[in-house]
């Protein structure tokens, strides 16, 4: 994509920035209430592609149906590893068809989450094994949700790589040891707000590191709202304070950050913008 392209889409006093919220979940309550007044922020701030994050069949279905209403909107399908007790085959085949849909640019998000223990672990294991057979399937990038649980996920991933259409360690929270073994995998790293709260110093001293073509951007909403909004119900529209951030620990320009970082979404996702 190049700059003058997509000049026009906004009117924000942010001239010219641009941004992609490569994980969200407008799907989700509240947001999928006041979609269109969130698509019409995010329009403001520079937003030019937002990926939402289906996390279950019923979750994938609502996710999809945003996609297919907004050009800018886009659908990545999986089960969440809170959700994997519920998952069987069926449910397996059934997210497999779902993936059939052109709107649907991504895998996941997909993984293990030892901090919450939504789903016993071996289940958990097993069903992210699952779904990243059905990705590569699938021929698709995969979204992996690691939570106190970088050891494992990255033994994981490097057990079933190599991964030909790459993928993300979405909202990174692992120490520099976990970004080289992904930034190894060929995975990109995504930065979601929490890295402008006070005590985060380990995540910016990762971001100020992570190589130019691996750097991605989320919000993760409605969680992880960045300052100065943290605590308030988090929107695609609040990634100009994170970018904002990101560009300041990188030392390079809010303008020169989005476009990187709307170029490697782009990359990733294969996304027609
Ligand atoms: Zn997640
Ligand atoms: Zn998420």
């Amino acid at each position: 994509m190049k700059p003058e392209t997509c000049f026009d889409a906004r009117d924000s006093g942010q001239t010219n920035v641009v941004l992609i919220d490569s994980h969200a979940h407008l799907e989700l309550e509240p947001l999928v209430n006041y979609v269109p007044a969130i698509i019409e922020r995010a329009l403001a701030v520079g937003l030019i592609g937002i990926i939402t994050v289906g996390i279950d069949i019923d979750d994938a279905i609502a996710a999809l149906k945003i996609a297919k209403e907004y050009d800018m909107v886009f659908a990545s399908i999986g089960f969440h590893p809170h959700n994997a007790k519920d998952v069987h085959d069926g449910s397996l085949s059934q997210m497999e068809e779902l993936c059939d849909n052109p709107k649907v640019v991504g895998y996941g998000e997909i993984g293990l989450d030892f901090f919450r223990n939504r789903s016993p672990h071996d289940k958990q294991l097993a069903v992210f094994g699952d779904q990243i057979h059905l990705a590569k399937m699938k021929n698709k990038p995969i979204i992996v949700h690691l939570r106190d649980a970088y050891d494992e996920g990255l033994a994981m991933l490097e057990k079933y790589g190599p991964f030909p259409r790459g993928g993300v360690i979405h909202c990174f929270s692992g120490d520099e040891s976990d970004a080289h073994r992904a930034l190894d995998l060929g995975f990109h790293l995504s930065v979601p707000g929490t890295v402008t709260y006070k005590k985060n110093d380990n995540l910016r001293s990762i971001v100020a590191e992570i190589p130019d073509d691996r750097l991605l951007l989320e919000t993760d909403c409605p969680f992880l709202a960045p300052e100065p909004l943290r605590g308030k119900d988090n929107e695609p529209a609040y990634i100009i304070h994170t970018a904002r951030k990101v560009a300041e620990i990188r030392g390079v320009e809010l303008q020169a950050l989005g476009w990187l970082t709307v170029n490697n979404a782009i990359n990733l996702f294969n996304l027609p913008l």
